[in-house]
């Protein structure tokens, strides 16, 4: 008899959010069992869950022990995977819930933002040689330091995809509150246009710079394992869309997605000494600190009166600690300011193609201006263009982008031969 193959299932918060939505995803997950796969799903916590826990921990305390945070966020995954392995023993079969310890996940030391370093799945792989199906609660794992770890937001992505490696599964669903990866965030383009495929270079592209459907390191991790994701509905049957290999993909579009995000913060150093090794000890103190910077700029004083300025972004939530971290190496460079701005956001354009297109830059910075909005700054890659605006614009240049590059108008990649069967 041919072994089994085994798929990883993943269900987001709000693919999980109330008992029926639990026993939704149950049922989905036996229906994969009965279908003779070997089955691993990874839940996320209910709804808002998370949120309302760091809100529970900064009503006790104005700086949570990162630690303890860990041993609190934890907790929302593991109360939906002991729910849904309930409601799949109603369903007659046998199913297992397992920490992100007890699965074997092990994680670096930094807490609430931690890296998988091994998964070690010898007990998912017994409980699956005993027939029983996996519940495994995403977004953890235990440091190797045996402390509780949490791998940052959006993080059950990631422990999908590492079990899934781990397994040398076929493929990894990762269901959603929408129908797959679309060429802007649907909630905010209602015409936009769900991607049949979509290659690991413009997914990484999208995650980064803002499309959560999918964690960021989910997809480096896919990319580097050669995991194939999947991403669907929880609620409707449909193809979805598959993250797929550069040389599977038939033809690059000149423009995939536009995406965006608000929850950006600018901080700009001013008067930092002409001198090397400044830009070193302010991106090393960062770096130590695990703040992820992105777009950096840095002017040269045009006179020798002028001050030089070094302005960089980063995720709003990591504000705080970058501020108090360039504190005593601003303090050293003597007279030198900190000034932040939370209130920008960024817009980007995505494409494989605009790599050998020449204008696709310049039609962006026209279309901006045609709306009135303000570039502050601009970074690019071979396959994208990111500018910094202001958070109120985001949504408008985010529709007239979308529009400009035509991106809801027809179906560039046509439905077919995704290497995965559509349920
Ligand atoms: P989950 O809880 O299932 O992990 P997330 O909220 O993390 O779901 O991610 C899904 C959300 O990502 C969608 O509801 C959608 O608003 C948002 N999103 C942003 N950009 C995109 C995009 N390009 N395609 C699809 N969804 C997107
Ligand atoms: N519950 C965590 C979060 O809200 C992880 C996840 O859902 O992927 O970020
Ligand atoms: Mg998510």
């Amino acid at each position: 008899m041919l072994p089994q193959p085994t798929v990883v299932m993943k269900f987001g918060g709000t693919s999980v959010a109330d008992a029926g939505r639990i026993k939704r995803a149950a049922g989905r997950i036996v229906a994969q069992r009965e279908a003779g796969k070997r089955v691993v799903a990874v839940l996320s916590a209910q709804g808002h869950t998370t949120d309302e826990l760091l809100q529970l921990a900064y009503e006790v305390s104005s700086s949570p022990d990162p630690r303890e945070l860990d041993m609190l966020l934890s907790t929302g995954e593991r109360i939906s995977c002991a729910l849904c392995a309930m409601a799949i023993n109603d369903l007659g079969h046998r199913a297992i819930s397992l920490t992100g310890s007890q699965a074997g996940i092990v994680t670096d030391t930094s807490h609430t933002r931690a890296r998988i370093l091994d998964v070690r799945a010898e007990r998912i792989v017994r409980a699956l040689d005993e027939d029983m199906i996996v519940l495994v609660a995403g977004f953890q794992g235990v440091s190797t330091s045996r402390d509780v770890t949490t791998l940052g937001r959006g993080g059950s992505d990631t422990t999908a995809v590492a079990v899934a490696a781990a397994l040398g599964a076929e493929v990894c669903e990762i269901y959603t509150d929408v129908s797959g990866v679309f060429s802007a965030d649907p909630r905010l383009v209602p015409d936009a246009r769900k991607l049949p495929l979509v290659s690991f270079e413009e997914m990484l592209e999208m995650a980064a710079s803002g499309a959560k459907v999918l964690q960021l390191r989910s997809v480096e991790y896919a990319r580097t394992h050669g995991v194939r994701i999947h991403c669907r509905s929880s609620f409707e049957d449909g193809p979805g869309t598959v993250v797929i290999g550069e040389d599977e993909t038939m033809e690059h579009p000149l423009i995939t997605a536009v995406t965006h995000s608000t929850e950006e913060a600018r901080i700009t150093v001013v008067g930092v000494p002409d001198r090397p090794g400044a830009a070193a000890e302010i991106f090393e103190a960062l770096a130590a600190a695990n703040v992820n910077v992105d777009t950096i700029v840095q002017n040269e004083p045009r006179s020798q009166d002028a001050e030089a300025e070094l302005s960089f972004t980063c995720a709003t939530e990591d504000l705080r600690t970058a501020e108090a971290t360039l504190a005593p190496v601003i303090a050293r460079f003597g007279g030198a300011e900190i000034e932040t701005d939370p209130e920008v956001g960024k817009v980007s354009i995505i494409g494989a193609g605009m790599r050998s297109h020449p204008g696709v830059a310049a039609k962006v910075f026209r279309v901006l201006a045609d709306e009135e909005i303000n570039i502050e700054l601009i970074n690019t890659s071979p396959i994208k263009i990111t500018c910094l605006i202001r958070a109120e614009s985001v949504p408008r240049a985010v529709g007239a982008l979308h529009s400009a590059f035509d991106l809801a108008a027809g179906d560039i990649k046509a439905e077919v031969g995704l290497g995965v069967e559509a349920r």
